[in-house]
């Protein structure tokens, strides 16, 4: 084999990595990541299938790799890791129907006999304040191991400069992330074409940008339901 065919062959084990990351999403359960972005958007994942494209496996894989330096460092630093990559599950019923919330949680430390959750980001430029989004995946997180406090570390890739920002437990928020499951479980179900909800930054980022810019009112004719104007579960559409 010449060395040309082996860097080719070592690519190829790379790319081929990657996409291991690909997953079905199934409708009924939900993801804390995904859950705080654009219904629209959560909507086009599902019916579709997710498009993982092998940028953002390879960002997924960044992060795992900054999960197992922290775990390394807090257990370096003689701090008890309880768990790694915790998984759990929020059952919620939408009228007559169960639905789920599944995700993982990336570590769960024990500081002075209290647990917490920890969430870490790897991010280009740390920010001066937790990002919303995270903060409400991290309240899911909080909600699935009944925990009262976690923590949202930022770090930043180049340098591994970190930030690090509290969140406790909101009762209000937690509501409004299991209503809006309910809301995307009733789109989904129905058939029916959410309004879009993003915050501009999303769109720069989203896998449907063209066709959603392309076709502002979205899906030609089909219908649409607002979580201001719907009546969440067990109401009409
Ligand atoms: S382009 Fe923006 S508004 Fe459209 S689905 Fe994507 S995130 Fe939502």
């Amino acid at each position: 084999m010449s060395v040309e065919e082996a860097a080719r062959l070592l690519s190829e084990a790379i790319r081929n990595g990657l996409r291991r990351e690909a997953e079905q999403p199934r409708i009924g359960v939900y993801r804390p990541s995904l859950l705080p972005s654009c219904l629209r958007r959560q909507f086009l994942i599902y019916k579709r299938g997710i498009i993982v494209s092998e940028e953002k496996a390879g960002l997924f894989e960044i992060g795992c790799l900054f999960h197992e330096f922290l775990e390394r460092t807090f257990r370096d630093g003689g701090l008890t890791v309880k768990a790694v990559e915790a998984p759990f599950f929020i059952v919620s019923l939408c009228g007559d129907e169960l639905i789920r919330i599944s995700g993982r949680a990336d570590l769960i430390i024990s500081l002075n006999g209290e647990d917490y959750i920890v969430e870490t980001k790897s991010i280009r430029n740390l920010p001066r304040e937790p990002l919303k989004h995270h903060v409400e995946q991290l309240q899911l997180y909080l909600a699935g191991y009944g925990l009262k406090h976690g923590f949202l570390i930022y770090l930043e890739k180049s340098f591994l400069k970190n930030s690090i920002f509290p969140v406790s437990f909101s009762l209000e928020d937690f509501r409004r992330l299991i209503d809006r499951a309910a809301l995307l479980h009733r789109h989904l179900t129905g058939d029916l074409t959410p309004e879009p909800d993003a915050e501009k930054w999303e769109c720069w980022f989203c896998e449907f940008k063209e066709e959603c810019a392309e076709n502002p009112g979205g899906g030609g004719g089909q219908a649409f339901l607002t979580e201001k104007s719907s009546k969440i579960c067990g109401g009409e559409i």
